[in-house]
């Protein structure tokens, strides 16, 4: 992970802060974000753009903290978001919604208002009965909904089936012959005003050639609308591009835009993309501390206090998070399960690591700025970790560690 290295004094720091003078300062589990990683990944990923027309769509479920969406606005970024909780976050955060657009497969009535309200720049719908809503309630509104339909395209993305959405089977998007005859009715209905197509095949992809695949079908369709006289002015490629969590070799930002360029040739339409993992994962860690190590005949535990709660991926995505010392001992290293308190047994957050520990060790858990806070819950009523930005010298809490009290403040006893 970028920005995370070993100081002079042999522990480990983010920028120019040790991860020990955080754990002093906000405790531990703490969620800790580079600054200047998120904007390096930022400003890459729009250097490689250079040349096109771009926009870039910070998806802001992968780490949806407002300073991080603060940062995003402030760095010229648009958003993707799913939900209306995601839409208030990013105009609270000072985000445009001219430059945001709207995914997912179930928005509401009352999301669509909203969105239509603040002005967004397109919805991505993903079926018939939802074009028929929001064609119906921006008419009510006295708006038009400008939007894009989210295509299928059937590649397979290789990745996590979880995290696989451009397949036939998946829930997302439409397939290519519904996609041409709800193009056809979106030109009719009085609430809708197409303006582009959308296609995301999935998450964590770390080769080329499902992106090439993907936007090679959405281009052949795109002609057959021109054919028919609908007018395309964007073409969303989505995000998922993955990065490196162990081994993988991911193709960068530069490598990724010039092979779609290629594809793309003279084409000079405007292209949105809606990248998250790629711009935040590399970013941020989980700091953790060891509670207690459990020897046994089979296998050695390390009980830690952070869980599946707090970082999800491990137990549903058996993914991987290396996990290192913050000061790293001298000893023979042993192999541990680093599990957490939570009583499942699918929480852990990387088996068989081999380690040097002693009980009151530091632990961080890289790669962890996606999809870790955002996807946390309070299951076995865990309160919530701090959250702290690093800047250079400067450490910022963006969010305090939530109390034992908060968790359960807005619940009734039975009369
Ligand atoms: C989750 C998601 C993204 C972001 O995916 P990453 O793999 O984090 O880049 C982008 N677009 C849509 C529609 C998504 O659901």
């Amino acid at each position: 992970m970028s920005h995370a290295s070993y100081g002079e004094n042999g522990t480990l720091g983010i920028e120019a802060v040790s991860l020990e003078a955080i754990a002093q300062r906000y405790g531990t589990p703490c969620w800790v974000y580079s600054r200047a990683a998120i904007e390096a990944a930022y400003r890459a990923f729009e250097q490689a753009c250079a040349g096109r027309e771009t926009l870039i769509c910070y998806a802001v479920k992968a780490n949806s903290n407002l300073a991080i969406l603060n940062l995003f606005a402030r760095l010229g970024s648009g958003f993707d978001i799913v939900s209306g909780g995601e839409l208030a976050r990013v105009l609270a955060a000072g985000g445009a919604a001219q430059k945001t657009v709207f995914s997912g497969v179930g928005k509401t009535e009352e999301e669509m208002r909203a969105a239509l309200a603040a002005g967004i720049l397109c919805f991505n719908v993903e079926s018939e009965p939802e074009l028929e809503r929001l064609s119906r309630v921006a008419r009510q509104d006295g708006l038009s909904a400008p939007m894009s339909l989210r295509v299928n395209p059937d590649v397979d993305a290789s990745t996590h089936p979880y995290i696989a959405t451009g397949l036939a089977e998946n829930k997302f998007g439409i397939g290519y012959v519904e996609a041409l005859a709800l193009y056809r009715r979106a030109k009719q209905l009085p609430g809708v005003c197409v303006v582009g197509i959308d296609v995301h095949i999935g998450s964590q992809i770390t080769e080329i050639g499902p992106f090439v695949a993907a936007l090679e079908k959405v281009l052949e369709f795109a002609d057959t609308l021109e054919a028919e006289g609908i007018h395309l002015e964007h073409l969303d490629l989505g995000g998922g591009l993955g990065i490196r969590y162990r081994d993988e070799e991911p193709p960068g930002f530069a490598e990724y835009l010039a092979r779609l360029s290629s594809v793309l040739g003279e084409r000079r339409i405007r292209l949105l993309f809606e990248p998250g993992r790629s711009l935040v994962g590399n970013a941020g860690l989980l700091l953790t501390r060891v509670e207690y190590l459990k020897r046994g005949p089979l296998k050695n535990f390390a009980v830690v206090d952070a869980a599946m709660n707090d970082l999800l991926r491990p137990a549903l995505y058996q993914a991987w998070h290396d996990i290192v010392p913050v000061r790293p001992r001298a000893a023979e290293p042993l192999d541990w399960d680093v599990v957490g308190p939570v009583c499942e047994s699918a929480d852990f957050l990387g088996l068989e690591r081999s380690l040097a520990l002693e009980p009151g060790d530091l632990l961080a858990l890289l790669s962890a700025g996606a999809y870790g806070m955002s996807m946390s819950s309070n299951y076995n009523s865990r309160p919530r970790p701090a959250e702290v930005v690093v800047d250079g010298p400067a450490l910022h809490l963006v969010r305090p560690r939530e109390s034992i009290g908060s968790l359960f403040a807005s619940e009734r006893l039975l009369p």
